[in-house]
């Protein structure tokens, strides 16, 4: 507080305030981009012991945010919250806090911050590039392994949006949801972006079947819709640009068909009954990409030209591509099949005007020029648990003793760990790290399997050291920002943005 008092005495008038720099700021825990005027008033966030405040100074009697009040100068003071509840304000007096669409966005980030501190990082790093940053972006998985709600996330995305002062608009995305409540609920909670994951919806028996199988089932199908699908596709061949031919053969064509057909009716039964009733129209992604068979881009095309027909507004698709993108590290698989399929992919998403969206999208070093190529500079990539790494990264340079805790953890609940992520982690090949010393932990982020490790078990990791790990990256903020611009700056690199 005292240095609130020290600054307030410096530059207690707005306009000073504006005027300020960075450095002047600083030495006060004031963040000047945060600095904002409204109704004569000025509104900025500063750093107060163990938390941050928002401070309204100089308001008539309008200030609606609710805090404690003081008079300074003779002028009024209010330090506030920065909850849920005031975020809602927040989003209410500078709208810039609030998410919108990403309509008209060629390349968006599907940047997951599952502590809820890392988006300023984020934000210094995008706010020059061509990229729209959907800021807020949590699947119900892990919103039950951190506790936390849809409201609470995007109330971090929007604190940290204020904080930097960036105007340049974020979506905040319901990820992998699964049925009409968890879409209702991310809506509700104001959310632009609902992730459908339709899962559970793809026959993965059929892939089983024999020709003949497949046929006797086929044909169990009612005639119109038969009949409909023979007359679309059935020995069709679309040409689609840059030499891409999709061809229906009839033995594959059924196959799809009986794969996928629950997939189209669970999403356009969801179109009608939610999306298409909400309020705000969603930006609706369609994500079939967590299973083990790749979606083949004949597939996709059926899948895409189906819900279009059905008057499905889709705004990116994730198929399941070819090799394995595992959680945190790079692309595992044949570069050359990757690239054959993916561009198929690309130019299907193109032809039918939506972005494809790449999942579990960080690390995939290797693939990211091609990702650059293919798409044209037009796609969606999520990323997560690699900003919750970075996390770790910072702690093991800072707190040595609490990363080696950690470690413990996560190595102590790698089996129940595995129940919510599939990932090749081999505990044979994780190091003992008892003969490590302190300098030589931070070197250990670079392992796959350790890597892995820690990003699968971050649930078990905060049950236990929620408000240490907390308190390390209040205290050492700073060197959390640089680095996630280091690192999600390295993703940018190999993308070419
Ligand atoms: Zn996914």
């Amino acid at each position: 507080m005292k240095k609130l008092i020290k600054c307030l005495t410096a530059f207690g008038d707005i306009s000073k305030l504006k005027n300020s720099t960075y450095e002047d700021l600083k030495q006060y825990d004031v963040y000047a981009n945060s600095i904002r005027e409204h109704e004569g008033a000025a509104y900025f966030i500063a750093r107060t012991g163990s938390a941050k405040k928002l401070i309204a100074y100089g308001y008539n009697n309008t200030c609606k945010f609710a805090g404690e009040e003081s008079m300074f100068n003779g002028k009024r003071l209010k330090i506030c919250k920065m909850d849920n509840e005031n975020s809602e304000i927040l989003r209410d007096v500078f709208p810039f806090t609030k998410p919108v669409s990403q309509q008209g966005k060629n390349i968006s980030f599907g940047l997951g911050d599952r502590l809820g501190i890392a988006s300023p990082g984020h934000i210094k790093l995008i706010r020059d590039k061509n990229i729209f940053p959907i800021l807020a972006q949590q699947s119900i998985r892990e919103l039950n392994l951190t506790r936390r709600s849809f409201t609470d996330v995007l109330s971090a995305a929007s604190w940290a949006v204020f904080q930097e002062g960036y105007t340049g608009g974020f979506g905040a995305d319901g990820d992998h949801l699964q049925d009409e409540e968890e879409i209702k609920f991310a809506l509700n909670s104001g959310f632009t972006m609902i992730t459908l994951d339709c899962l559970r919806y793809v026959d993965k028996n059929v892939s089983g079947y024999t020709q003949t199988e497949v046929n006797e089932i086929y044909s169990s199908l009612p005639d119109n819709i038969q009949n409909v699908y023979n007359k679309r596709y059935n020995g069709k061949v679309f040409n689609l640009d840059n030499g891409v031919v999709i061809k229906f053969e009839t033995d594959l064509f059924r196959k799809i068909v009986l794969t996928y057909y629950g997939v189209i009716q669970y999403v356009l039964q969801i179109n009608r009954n939610v999306i298409k009733k909400s309020v705000n129209p969603a930006d609706f992604e369609i994500s079939i990409d967590e299973t083990e068979i790749p979606t083949i881009p004949e597939a996709h095309f059926f899948i895409a030209s189906e819900l279009l027909r059905g008057g499905v507004n889709i705004t990116s698709l994730a198929p399941r591509f070819c090799g394995e993108f595992q959680k945190g590290i790079d692309y595992i698989g044949d570069i050359r099949e990757f690239t054959a399929g993916f561009k198929k992919h690309s130019e299907i998403a193109k032809h039918f005007g939506y972005k494809i969206s790449i999942h579990s999208g960080s690390d995939k070093f290797r693939i990211y020029p091609i990702i650059s190529k293919e798409t044209h500079g037009r796609y969606h990539l999520k990323t997560s648990g690699t900003n919750w790494l970075e996390a770790i990264r910072v702690i093991a340079v800072t707190r040595p003793d609490l990363f080696r805790k950690i470690y413990d953890v996560a190595l102590l609940n790698l089996d129940n760990a595995r129940m919510y992520y599939h990932v090749n982690a081999d505990i044979c090949r994780l190091p003992v790290i008892d003969t490590l010393t302190d300098n030589e932990l931070q070197e250990l982020m670079n392992f796959d399997d350790v890597r892995q490790v820690l990003h699968i078990s971050y649930g078990f990791i905060l049950t236990k050291y929620k408000s240490e790990i907390y308190s390390v990256l209040y205290k050492y903020e700073d060197e959390y920002y640089q680095s996630l611009i280091k690192h999600i700056g390295k993703h940018c690199e190999y993308l070419q943005i």
